[in-house]
């Protein structure tokens, strides 16, 4: 099902993201964590490709299990900065022998041992291309507090009305912690005529590996009120977790109120984080 047709008025989406096993775990390791989330009945969960480390390959089958054998709208990620277009068209292919049909179209991160690629230099280009091959429906990323590669906020949202017009139905945000962010975002982006729907992305910091790593990985600011908690419960596990998941919450209800059409959850392929939130918004939404 065309994720765009699941948006009504008033109504918060939520969806999750899983990422396929390291490359040396079988696929199986991921099961138990596909069946736990779809019994949450999100309204689909996307699946990450080659990122971290975890095997494209595994993207596919994943993907097409969520959908088949569990009933929940699937989304495959694909990248293609290291791609070229026979590549690209492979996968493509196998998306669509599989009955998998909404992509989230990324460039990915530029992997400097990888021999460089010139078919594509951008989502964008990948989103066009996609949209010429005809048959699926396509989401890009989105950055509320800027790509770390953009000159700067106003260039950004330039390239990102570029993807937009290349055929990106929807947008998914990149994790923030501070939603103002994201509020102000989404302004610019209606001020540069960007009007699809964008789903916040929001993940919840369960333990201390996870603060920096996110931050430094992606560059979210980490707002005093986050960090007072996280120092807080730093030694005490079952705290940081629960406080962790009640900053998340809080971050979800203030979106809902502001009529956020929805909220992506980064699951880290947690179903207990996942539950607890979709519990405690459950009703909200
Ligand atoms: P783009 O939209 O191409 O933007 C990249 C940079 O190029 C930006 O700075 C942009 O301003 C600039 N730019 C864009 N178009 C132009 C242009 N025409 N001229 C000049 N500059 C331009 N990575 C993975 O490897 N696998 C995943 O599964 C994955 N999933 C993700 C899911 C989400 C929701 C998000 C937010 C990110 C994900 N990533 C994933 C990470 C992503 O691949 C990186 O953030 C990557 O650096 C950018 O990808 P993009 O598709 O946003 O790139």
């Amino acid at each position: 099902m065309r994720i765009l047709d699941m948006y009504e008025e008033n109504k918060t989406l939520l969806s999750f993201e899983v990422f396929p096993p390291k490359k040396t775990s079988p696929i199986e390791s991921v099961y138990g964590v596909l069946e736990e989330l779809t019994e949450l009945k999100p309204a689909y969960i996307s699946v990450t490709y080659g990122a971290g480390g975890t095997a494209a390959d595994n993207t596919c089958a994943i993907a097409s299990k969520i959908k088949h054998d569990y009933g929940v709208e699937a989304i495959a990620h694909i990248t293609c900065v290291n791609s070229s277009r026979r590549q690209v068209s492979d996968t493509l292919e196998q998306f669509r022998a599989n009955d998998i049909d909404n992509v989230l179209a990324l460039r990915g991160d530029i992997v400097p041992d990888l021999p460089p690629q010139t078919d594509f230099h951008y989502a964008s280009e990948l989103t066009e291309f996609i949209r010429e091959k005809g048959g699926f429906h396509i989401a890009g990323a989105c950055y509320p507090e800027v790509h770390p590669e953009a000159k700067n906020d106003i260039d950004d949202i330039l390239n990102l009305k570029k993807k937009v017009d290349a055929g990106a139905e929807f947008l998914i945000s990149q994790l923030f912690f501070d939603n103002q962010y994201f509020y102000d975002f989404q302004q610019k982006c209606r001020f540069g005529g960007i009007n699809v729907p964008i789903e916040a992305g929001i993940m919840p910091v369960i333990n201390t590996k996870q603060i920096n790593r996110m931050a430094t990985l992606c560059g979210a600011t980490l707002p005093a009120k986050f960090l007072r908690v996280m120092a807080r419960f730093e030694n005490n596990p079952k705290a940081l977790r629960d406080a962790g998941i009640a900053y998340a919450v809080d971050q979800c209800v203030d979106l809902i109120a502001n009529g956020v059409s929805g909220i992506h959850l980064y699951t880290m392929n947690n179903p207990y984080v996942a539950r607890k939130i979709t519990e405690a918004i459950g009703s909200l939404l």
